[in-house]
């Protein structure tokens, strides 16, 4: 395999319709003593194949419940997320868990490698679950991608928050998802690195192009404007966005 075939995002599998997430009401409560405590309620929301779309919101408006939602990680107390025109819920668990492992990408705040693994591990692990043959070469690739290939044999604690979070990017691209999820991508990093973060998903973001949707949650305006549109989430419940006051 080539590297630019690596990074061929073509062979992903969802059929090519417009809408590739769709929520119709979506709530989510958990059960208190006295009265449920409703986290999200009554969300509608589409979002495109191969959009770029930021969810905004300030901490504790349920950002991170939304995403585990959309992604299919938690299951919603009211109303339906359709993937791909199919509800979700209409799925077994073993369907459920096909989908996230061949179509979902994650990156969370706090990176969440695997501290026993080295950063060449840790990417190269998806790959080995989903029986690739070349995990270990398509691994290099992407370490190379993020500027890490010096790193490969290194632990997570041996490296600094910017770069655990780049081997994060690469473990997250490599497996080649539809939609990538990512959660806070820059909340744990001090401003340079968090910059240098940002370029580098958007850039890899764009060099997918129509084949990878991105779905970025954060509380940073200026990291939400780097999307092609916004949502705003405040106290569980979708506003209109306020125009950019800069
Ligand atoms: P955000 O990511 O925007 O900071 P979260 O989605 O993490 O917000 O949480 C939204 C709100 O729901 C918070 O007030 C949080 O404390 C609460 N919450 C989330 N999950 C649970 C849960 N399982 N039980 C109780 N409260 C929860
Ligand atoms: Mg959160």
């Amino acid at each position: 395999m080539t590297p630019d075939s690596l990074t061929d995002f073509s062979k992903n599998t969802l059929t090519p319709t417009q809408t590739l997430l769709q929520a119709k009401g979506l709530g989510y409560s958990v059960s208190q003593q006295d009265q449920p405590l409703v986290i999200l309620r009554n969300l509608d929301l589409n979002i495109q194949r191969g959009e770029r779309v930021a969810i905004l919101g300030p901490s504790g408006s349920g950002k991170s419940t939304l995403l585990a939602l959309l992604a299919g990680l938690d299951t919603p107390t009211e109303g339906e997320l359709l993937w791909d025109g199919k509800a979700f819920s209409s799925l077994g668990e073993d369907q459920r868990a096909a989908v996230r492992a061949k179509e979902v990408g994650f990156i969370f705040q706090s990176f969440q490698l695997l501290p026993e693994l080295t950063a060449l591990e840790n990417v190269m692990l998806p790959l080995e679950l989903r029986n690739e043959t070349d995990a270990e070469q398509q691994a290099r690739v992407w370490l190379d991608r993020v500027g890490l290939s010096q790193r490969a044999g290194h632990r997570p604690t041996q490296m600094s928050g910017g770069e655990q979070q780049r081997v994060a990017i690469a473990r997250a691209f490599a497996s080649r998802p539809s939609v990538l999820f990512a959660d806070e991508p820059t909340g744990n990093l001090d401003e340079g690195n968090g910059r240098k973060v940002a370029d580098l998903l958007f850039d890899l973001n764009e060099h997918a192009g129509q084949a990878m949707t991105l779905v970025l949650v954060t509380h940073d305006r200026q990291l939400a404007a780097r999307c092609q549109r916004i949502l705003q989430l405040e106290s569980g419940q979708l506003v209109m966005p306020e125009a950019a006051d800069e």
